[in-house]
């Protein structure tokens, strides 16, 4: 039985079987207690071993790290803080792990350490907890879009356009690196690579998600994305997941209400479904973790114009290490100080500079400003990005001339504007970004099992 059943189970007196991985072993010439976890929830289960039928030699090799199965019975435990605890009848070992050597032998290790053996740290409390909320969220999201009609739809993960601008791409190619095809001209000849063009990792799957909107009429997509930011921050990856509905007939309004709808869908989920993991993370790494998702639950979020919040910027008398104004490209200071300390709320800012935000989006009727909209949360910063898409064939071919996009990428997207055109909109929630402020972590590498950063692809 897994270890989360039995400690609710009152099935006392019964035979039950348990396997895990054993935490602490501790005792005395008597009897044993074998603190010992499976990873379906962050509690142990208590194993008593009676020193007078199991022979103590038989539990030499039972230490922390092991993997063992107990055969035993269940009754109502004595001790303070746990129902119930297994009396062990008998023991197998399926595999030792030396104490000599086992890296996870004591408690309290840093994350810094835990990161430099992520291919461990699955086994701590901590860890097990994330990894635990972080497949919950995951469910959540495909529940709260499925349940909305909307169709999972899956995009490409290697693309041949690389206009999106939304981070520096990875190369991918079959080519020798020591021997490169090379044309006449002495450039790279990219006819004889596998693809017959270069080609590189997406750094977003929307400009194909837009495709599934007008077709389907609302989708998501849910994948890995790879950007070669080589910025060492703690909320950026190489690869991260991203959650990306586009949706026909929405407006920013429609954007806006189901952006702030799914997010409080999310945390509620989490709050409802994974209260023991939010409790321990709470406990053990952001005392005010509980409150402030219970404050992003009841409380609408702030709706601003970008002019508006560069104003509120300016006059806030805050000296930043980034002065900013009209056209500034908002850093995480700038960011955090309206939701934290201006309105201390999740904004929405909207209405951008159409200079610092993608070619695709609806440019408004000032000339100036563009239908987009940031998603900005307490601790995080930005955690959603998105927009009203521009629909008008003619005013989003002329924005892709004067940006000097090549048309032999775009051809393919600009003729969604051609046939059957419609006002759509979407964003991209970044998945990781979701559970810094979900499980209160404070690195995204804390929140992915095998986090990709510069120089660091090992495990
Ligand atoms: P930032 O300014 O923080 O780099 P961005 O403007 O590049 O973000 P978008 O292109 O709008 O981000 O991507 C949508 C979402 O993906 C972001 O709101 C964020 O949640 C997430 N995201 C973007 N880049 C990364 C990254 N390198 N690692 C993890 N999540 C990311
Ligand atoms: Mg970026």
């Amino acid at each position: 039985m897994r270890i989360s059943e039995l400690l609710k189970s009152t099935a006392y007196n019964t035979e039950v079987v348990v396997k895990g991985w054993v935490r602490t072993k501790r005792g005395n010439k008597n009897v044993a207690f074998i603190a010992l976890n499976d990873g379906s929830c962050v509690a142990n289960i208590q194993i008593v071993v009676d020193l007078q039928k199991i022979a103590e030699e038989q539990l030499k090799s039972v230490t922390t790290g092991a993997c063992i199965a107990v055969t035993g019975t269940l009754v109502e435990s004595l001790g303070a803080g746990q129902g119930v605890e297994v009396q062990a009848t008998s023991i197998e070992v399926y595999g030792t792990a030396d104490p000599e050597t086992y890296p996870l032998q004591k408690k309290g290790h840093s994350l810094e350490f835990l990161r430099d053996i992520a291919y461990l740290r699955p086994r701590t409390n901590t860890f097990g907890a994330v990894l635990r909320i972080r497949h919950a969220m995951a469910y959540a999201i495909h529940k709260f879009f499925n349940d909305k009609g909307f169709y999972y739809f899956h995009t490409p993960l290697i693309t041949a356009s690389d206009c999106e601008g939304a981070g520096a791409m990875f190369q991918v190619t079959t080519m020798d690196m020591n021997n490169l095809p090379k044309g006449e001209d002495g450039a790279i000849d990219y006819n004889q690579d596998f693809f017959g063009k270069p080609c590189s990792l997406t750094v977003s799957g929307q400009l194909e998600g837009e495709l599934g909107a007008l077709s389907l009429g609302q989708i998501y997509t849910f994948g890995p994305t790879f950007r070669a930011e080589n910025s060492n921050t703690p909320r950026h990856l190489a690869e991260f997941w991203m959650i990306e509905p586009e949706m026909a007939f929405y407006e920013l309004e429609d954007n806006m209400n189901l952006a702030e709808e799914f997010l409080k869908y999310l945390i509620r989920y989490a709050l409802e479904n994974c209260r023991e993991d939010l409790e321990f993370m709470n406990k053990m790494w952001d005392k005010e973790l509980i409150e402030r998702l219970n404050f992003v639950l009841e409380n609408d979020f702030v709706r601003l114009d970008y002019t508006e919040g560069i104003r509120i910027l300016q006059e806030s008398g805050r000296k930043f290490e980034f002065p900013c104004h009209w056209g500034c490209d908002l850093q995480s200071e700038h960011e955090r100080y309206l939701v934290e300390e201006h309105f201390k709320r999740p904004v929405i800012l909207i209405n951008y500079p159409k200079e610092i935000k993608a070619f695709y989006m609806k440019q408004n009727e000032d000339g100036k400003t563009v239908r987009a909209m940031d998603v900005l949360f307490p601790k995080i910063g930005e955690i959603i990005g998105g927009s009203e898409r521009e629909a008008d064939y003619g005013k989003l071919r002329a924005r892709i001339e004067e940006l000097q996009i090549p048309e032999k990428d775009m051809w393919w997207y600009l003729d969604t504007r051609r046939w059957g055109s419609a006002p759509h909109s979407g964003f991209g929630l970044g998945f990781e970004r979701l559970l810094l402020f979900v499980t209160g972590m404070g690195n995204i590498r804390d929140v992915i099992p095998f986090p990709r950063t510069p120089k660091n692809a090992e495990f």
